[in-house]
Parts: structure tokens; sequence; C-alpha cells
């Protein structure tokens, strides 16, 4: 794994949370992405090398509803940038870790993007993303 590509924040209203990072960070985001199959829209900012992704539910059913209805807003997933996203999925099964997706999928951003268990990272869940 290179770096930290972004970590993924659940919020509950996009365009509030826009406003409030905008003035966290001192930029705007220089995005935002609707990913249908996933419930979800985003944005984007840009932080030195990082990024911060701010997730909000489009559907009462999205996994992002779900987990702010358990858990609250707040950090969702941490995302770690690969070079070969298959590689590394094999390579963490081969550890005995286990992922959600076996194969990569599509992401937002335009990334090949897969997760990992909370349950196998100690409660944090994982992405692990590949520059299209
Ligand atoms: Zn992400």
């Amino acid at each position: 794994m290179k770096k930290i590509e972004h970590i993924g924040i659940a919020v509950k209203d996009l365009e509030a949370a826009n406003a409030t990072y905008k003035a966290v960070l001192g930029s705007k985001h220089y995005k935002t992405e609707t990913v249908e199959s996933e419930g979800v829209s985003t944005s984007f900012f840009k932080i030195g090398d990082s990024k911060i992704e701010l997730l909000a539910a489009t559907n009462p059913e999205s996994p992002i509803a779900k987990f702010i209805e358990k858990r609250g807003e707040g950090i969702h997933h941490l995302a770690f940038a690969v070079d070969n996203i298959k590689a590394e999925i094999a390579r963490l099964e081969k550890e005995g870790f286990k992922l959600i997706n076996t194969k990569p999928k599509e992401g937002a951003d335009n990334k090949l993007v897969a997760f990992m268990h909370p349950k196998s990272s100690h409660g944090v869940l994982v992405e692990l993303c590949q520059e299209k």
C-alpha cells in the first residue's frame, strides 16, 4: 500500500457538510459524484497529498444511511492507494483477512475499489483503491 488516498466521512446533508469542510480546510470541494449503484453522493476535497471524501445516502437502503442510523455521522472508512488492486486483494486474503469485495468494483473518483471487513481490521472499514 502506498499512502492514505482519502478518508471517507458519512454525512447526513452533503451541502451542509461541503460548507463545513470548506470552512475547516480553507478550500472548496473540487468535485461531486453520485454512484447510484452504491446509493451514495460524494464530494471530494484535496488536502495535501490526501483527500477527504464526504458521503451522503441517496436512498434509505444505502449503506451510508444504515451506517448513520447505527453510529451517527463520522469517519466511515480509510482508503489506501494501491498499484495493483487484484494483487493486494489476493495478498490480504492469503494473510487471512476477510474482504467484503473479493473482486474490484467501480468506485467514485475514477477508481477501482474493494473493501475489507472492519472485523478484520480492528473496527476500521478499509478501502483499497487503484487509479483506473
Ligand atoms: Zn472511499
